[in-house]
């Protein structure tokens, strides 16, 4: 028994029932374990694609949960999100200021030139894809959609940087000459990451040049969640009391693009790729 442990309040929630102990470090996946993991990722893909095609006005983001979990379940997936350290739902759904980790709501109404993120994930045989979109709900304001575009730019930018060999720096410097040479800020509180039998693995993956994290070499084998966050006014953020959702604390806009991508020899395969479902 460890007292420590036990003396540690009971209100913080179990970490959720997918994630598997005792893995460290930066898995490199077998040709049997990227294949599960293109089929996780293609769930993933298909769901997001729906769920942009269906977003109206006048939907909640409650809604949009349901449809997300409703259609991961009927492809044999179960949702990464649900029960993540506690998560309520399947899908993070962000509006405008709220920056990521935004709880879907009954209540949350979609409006007409909202800029909606819809991250989500599925855990399919052992192994999760992850992925965000950035939604322009009608017509949204010019400035809102130059952030979608440019932040969609950037998570692009980040990926013709991989493959073997290549450094994680190279992706981060990628994204933020993207993110610059357009006067937006790149978040620095929220990163990518590895991604496979857990949710979150090792390496961090940041957007933003930094000596502060491991410059990890990619090699084959690596499946990375690439996922640049950017606002329109100033980088930082707070969350809210629900314990969740991040809001940018000028109440700028805030958008972000979402990718699980596999490091090949030659370069790498977009697991997540929506063009392909
Ligand atoms: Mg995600
Ligand atoms: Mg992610």
């Amino acid at each position: 028994m460890n007292i420590l442990t036990d003396l540690l309040p009971k209100s913080e929630p179990a970490p959720g029932p997918r994630i598997q102990k005792g893995r460290r470090g930066i898995e490199i996946k077998s040709k049997r374990e990227i294949e599960i993991m293109r089929q996780a990722s293609a769930i993933v893909a298909t769901v997001l694609k729906e769920i942009m095609a269906l977003t109206e006005p006048g939907m909640t983001t409650a809604d949009l949960d349901a449809h997300a979990e409703k259609r991961i379940r009927e492809m044999g997936a179960v949702p990464s999100f649900k029960g993540y350290h506690g998560f309520p739902a399947s899908i993070c759904a962000s509006i405008n200021h709220e920056v990521v980790h935004g709880i879907p709501s009954r209540k949350r109404v979609i409006q007409e030139g909202d800029l909606l993120k819809v991250d989500t994930g599925a855990y399919f045989n052992g192994f999760h894809g992850d992925s965000c979109v950035t939604i322009r709900v009608g017509q949204v304001p010019e400035v809102a959609d130059r952030l979608a575009t440019v932040a969609e730019e950037a998570l692009f930018a980040g990926i013709r940087q991989v493959r073997a060999g290549a450094r994680l720096l190279d992706i981060a410097g990628a994204i933020e000459d993207v993110v610059k040479k357009n006067r937006f800020a790149v978040v620095e509180d929220f990163t990518g990451h590895g991604v496979g039998r857990n949710l979150h693995e090792e390496p961090a993956v940041f957007n933003f040049r930094t000596r502060e994290m491991p410059n990890v070499q990619l090699r084959a084998g690596m499946t990375l969640a690439i996922e640049p966050i950017l606002n329109q006014g100033s980088k930082k953020t707070k969350i809210l009391r629900d314990r969740w959702t991040a809001v940018t604390v000028d109440r700028g806009l805030s958008a972000q693009w979402e990718h699980t991508v596999l490091v090949t020899e030659e370069g790498y395969e977009i697991l997540t790729d929506r063009t392909k479902v």
